[in-house]
């Protein structure tokens, strides 16, 4: 399961281009009202959260392409994307999704992986974090995280997971 995990995550750019295109497609062809992409972004959202906009949207794919040579570039505007109704609808849900990011504390080294590769502990260390338990809020709840995951695949010992 480990294995599956980790390899969707590296290939995250891959499915976020399929489906992209299969909406894109969907839109442009069969002419699927935007109201129904908007129901199916806010149903993701309830079920996985922000999950839409780093895998599924035709647009993030196209920002994420010309943003990919700048990270700080990109990791702003991943923090603070504010264009689009499905990001602020399950951004907000984040809180609330059926999935969620969740840390084992017993197995949790304290190594400080996770906040390196996250974009939104990475730019505020003291406000976020997914394993330092003082008053930080976890980033995995926050309104910013859109599963990218990558701090689940950074954990060295499987001690993140993205499960209900
Ligand atoms: S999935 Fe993890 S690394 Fe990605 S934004 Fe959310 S908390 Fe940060
Ligand atoms: S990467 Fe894993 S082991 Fe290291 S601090 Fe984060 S949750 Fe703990």
């Amino acid at each position: 399961m480990k294995k599956v995990s980790r390899f969707l995550i590296s290939k995250r750019i891959f499915i976020l281009f399929l489906i992209g295109l299969g909406i894109y497609l969907l839109i442009h062809f069969y002419d699927v009202s935007l109201w129904y992409i908007l129901i199916f972004g806010v149903l993701t959202g309830v079920i996985f959260g922000k999950v839409f906009c780093r895998w599924m949207c035709p647009v993030g794919f196209m920002m994420e392409l010309m943003m990919g040579g700048n990270k700080q570039f990109a990791a702003m505007y991943q923090y603070h994307k504010l264009g689009c109704p499905i990001a602020w609808i399950s951004g907000w849900l984040n809180k609330w999704s059926l999935f969620k990011i969740k840390i084992d504390k017993d197995t949790c080294i304290k190594c400080g992986k996770c906040d390196k590769a996250c974009y939104i502990s990475s730019l505020e260390p003291k406000k976020y974090s997914l394993y330092r338990g003082d008053n930080a809020t976890s980033s995995g709840i926050s309104y910013s995280c859109s599963k990218c995951l990558k701090c689940v695949a950074a954990c060295p010992n499987g001690s993140l997971k993205y499960k209900i």
